[in-house]
């Protein structure tokens, strides 16, 4: 695709263009007034509208050459550089995604195409003022204060209190100059050469190997693995470092826009300086100057949710992706893609390193650094005084017989020994809402969406009834939808919000709160509830899997795991790799400080192989016994998947399709892969849209892609039928 050759075009040369557009192709053009180059930003024609591309290479000449329209106009933009060409064609080879969509992918930042723009501010000048007022008089002041810097208007109004008219009337006299200066300013530069915190034994080591890879230069994956607290982010600091020392770029994933901020303070703290971010909580003009400021070298740190790795970095040496095991990494909707293995390929195009860290590795991660690909550093202490939690099971069954709610007298008591001791506890269940069926006591029916094949769930903060497949939502009956009995619907089951309210009844003194994904109007509403959280306010903390995304809470000591078994039902091929994860990092979250931490695991099952691997604490083990069960059934890491989903408003029309593309499955049996179903997905329908999934399955090292793309081309069907290819998936549903 990265075709060789001039790589300059003068004006009216014919060039091919790939617009980010879906038309799954490139087009011609002739350069525009002054050349372009290959990677040159264009704006050109595509009907009536102007759009924006890239040069990939010269023209293809095959349409009629008269007909060839020209480019309006190069953006001022540095060039798209090669190893992000190369990256994209890949990436979009690997997800089976057309390559304009991936070019949309990496020009996400509104108003790219608009010229620089220029924000007027005022300086001193060298003239004297006509006559003194008091008013002019306050805002010459407010500059010998501040040592003249230049200000906006806004804010030298409110400064001197003073209308427009006289900061207007000083400039016209040249008192004052007017001066334009580029909005999208660069970043502040961070200092490397400040000398981080003293490590400890483990985390020496590791940083020095991380550091030394930097320094060596060129490419390297590693998996950094240490519990929670032990100092993985202390360390992946220091090779932060060491890459800004070389004038490199780093970039560092989060999988929670909720966890930069105490990482933001750190890297301040660290640095002297705040890091760019990018992720969707931050306004246009932000985004646009952090693309812009990446593309040219003027921004040294990016720290940001998994879409930040399509930005242009002009000389990226070092990716972290923190929390390398969490499947929000996977992006499951418009391009499909796991952000984790594409920084692996970025840093590999680019000649970084990747560094990938987690208490709770993946199974792919551990398996590339068992088998030698990735390099493996562990931290096998928490820092300082912090112990790793005590883990203990709960057996429900017991308690069943003694009492009724979801919170077993052996966790009160832990929990009111915390209150005593103003300690803070966490109750993890990750269910949002208040009850996950609502039942009618006189007909049997439980509410479900009108669109989906799933239930509603009970919210009662909001007094209403959503759908968490598809959003829709409605009003709390009174009568029951199908029988029209009254007053005689139930919750069954909990969710965090009901657990809120037995935790209300048990321990009516303490300060209890709710966090969850839905509860919070925005990013930055859930900042502000955690850093609270974090300082104290208060005593209980009602979770869902968010809470288990590395906060820090200091003075957190218990943890409650309300039903450790959630994760293991369902035929979810992770589901036992999920629960490990997710309740291993829970239960981290106890006892970060000096203070040592608990977490009570209730379960009806104390004697699953996951919770008792879990409970003993033996990771490795748990991760062979995984490894072997995965290897024995040809899945992933072992194997490939690919899952299509056929999806379509007429039932009859997904199956159909499905059924033709296995009976037509030569493509994939001569490649040696196999194909599985079709079988309606276990939601058979969301939002009114009928679901079939096939699956296809191949040994590790056949070109799966190939054949599927082979097997699907032509598949046809009408306007109202879709297909889509998820390669490596992680969400059956
Ligand atoms: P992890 O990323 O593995 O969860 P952190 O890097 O966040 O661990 O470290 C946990 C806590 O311990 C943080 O509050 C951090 O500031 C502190 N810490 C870790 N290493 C050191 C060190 N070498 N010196 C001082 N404090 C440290
Ligand atoms: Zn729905």
């Amino acid at each position: 695709m990265l075709e060789k050759g001039a790589d300059h075009f003068a004006e009216s040369e014919l060039v091919s263009v790939l617009a980010a557009q879906p038309l799954g192709m490139f087009l011609d053009y002739r350069a525009p007034e002054g050349g372009c180059r290959i990677g040159s930003y264009v704006i050109v024609p595509l009907g009536p509208r102007r759009v924006l591309g890239v040069v990939w290479g010269p023209g293809e000449g095959e349409v009629d050459v008269k007909k060839v329209k020209s480019a309006i106009r190069v953006l001022e933009e540095p060039p798209m550089r090669d190893e992000m060409r190369e990256f994209l064609t890949r990436a979009g080879r690997y997800t089976l995604t057309p390559l304009s969509a991936m070019l949309r992918l990496a020009t996400r930042a509104p108003g790219l195409e608009l010229p620089q723009k220029m924000l007027k501010v005022y300086l001193p000048g060298h003239s004297a003022p006509d006559r003194v007022t008091d008013a002019r008089r306050r805002v010459m002041d407010v500059f010998s204060k501040s040592g003249s810097k230049a200000l906006m208007m806004a804010e030298l109004r409110k400064l001197a209190c003073v209308s427009s008219s006289v900061v207007k009337s000083l400039a016209g006299q040249g008192v004052l100059e007017e001066k334009g200066i580029p909005r999208d300013a660069p970043y502040p530069t961070l200092d490397p050469m400040k000398t981080g915190r003293a490590l400890d034994g483990d985390q020496r080591r590791a940083a020095d190997a991380l550091c030394g890879d930097v320094i060596k230069g060129g490419f390297g994956a590693t998996l950094l693995r240490g519990v929670t607290g032990s100092g993985k982010t202390e360390v992946y600091l220091e090779a932060i470092a060491e890459t800004l020392k070389r004038g490199r770029q780093a970039l560092v994933l989060m999988p929670e826009i909720a966890l930069t901020s105490e990482f933001i303070d750190r890297v301040e703290s660290r640095f002297g300086g705040k890091p760019a971010e990018w992720h969707s909580g931050v306004a246009a003009a932000e985004r646009r100057r952090v693309w812009k400021m990446t593309g040219r070298g003027k921004c040294k740190l990016v720290v940001g949710a998994r879409s930040a790795l399509f930005l242009p970095f002009s000389n990226l040496g070092l990716i972290v992706v923190d929390e390398e095991h969490d499947s929000s990494y996977k992006q499951e909707d418009g391009v499909i893609y796991n952000a984790r293995d594409l920084s692996v390929l970025r840093a590999s195009i680019c000649g970084a390193q990747a560094v990938l860290s987690s208490a709770t590795p993946s199974l792919e991660t551990w398996s590339n650094a068992k088998s030698g690909k990735y390099r493996r550093l562990d931290l096998n202490t928490r820092y300082g005084a912090a112990s790793m939690p005590e883990l203990k099971l709960v057996d429900m069954r017991e308690c069943d017989k003694m009492s009724k709610g979801w919170i077993s007298p052996e966790l009160r008591e832990a929990v009111r020994e915390r209150l005593a001791k103003n300690e803070q506890t966490l109750l993890f269940l990750n269910r949002r809402g208040y009850a996950p069926v609502t039942l009618c006591r006189a007909c049997g029916q439980q509410i479900g969406c009108r669109q989906c094949d799933s239930r509603m769930t009970e919210h009662r903060f909001k007094k209403r009834l959503v759908c968490h497949q598809c959003g829709e939502t409605m009003p709390m009956p009174k009568i029951c939808p199908s029988c029209g009995a009254e007053d005689r619907l139930a919750a069954i089951g909990p969710g965090v919000e009901r657990i809120m309210e037995e935790a209300g009844a048990l321990f009516p003194e303490a300060r209890a709160t709710v966090l969850s994904s839905d509860v919070f109007e925005s990013a930055n509403a859930m900042k502000e509830q955690v850093s609270k959280i974090a300082k104290g306010e208060y005593d209980i903390v009602i979770g869902t899997q968010m809470v288990a995304k590395g906060h820090n809470f200091p003075n957190l000591t218990l943890v409650g795991v309300i039903d450790s078994d959630l994760g293991l039902q369902g035929c979810d091929l992770r589901a036992a790799e999920r629960t490990f994860q997710l309740i291993r990092q829970v239960a981290g979250r106890a006892g970060r400080a000096e203070k040592p931490g608990m977490a009570l695991l209730q379960t009806y099952q104390t004697e699953h192989p996951v919770i008792q691997a879990i409970a003993s604490g033996s990771e490795e083990d748990f991760w062979n016994a995984e490894a072997d069960a995965r290897k024995m059934a040809g899945m992933p890491p072992y194997g490939n998947l690919a899952g299509i989903i056929l999806s379509s408003t007429i039932r009859e029309e997904a199956i159909e399709v499905g059924r033709r593309l296995a009976r037509e499955d030569a493509p994939l049996r001569s490649a040696g892969a196999r194909v599985f179903g079709p079988a309606p997905a276990p939601i058979a329908q969301i939002r009114g849209r009928h679901r079939v999934r096939l699956l296809v399955m191949a040994p590790k090292g056949v070109a799966l892609q190939n054949a599927v793309q082979k097997w699907v081309s032509g598949v046809g069907g009408s306007s109202r039928f879709k297909l889509t290819v998820d390669i490596d998936p992680y969400s059956f549903l």
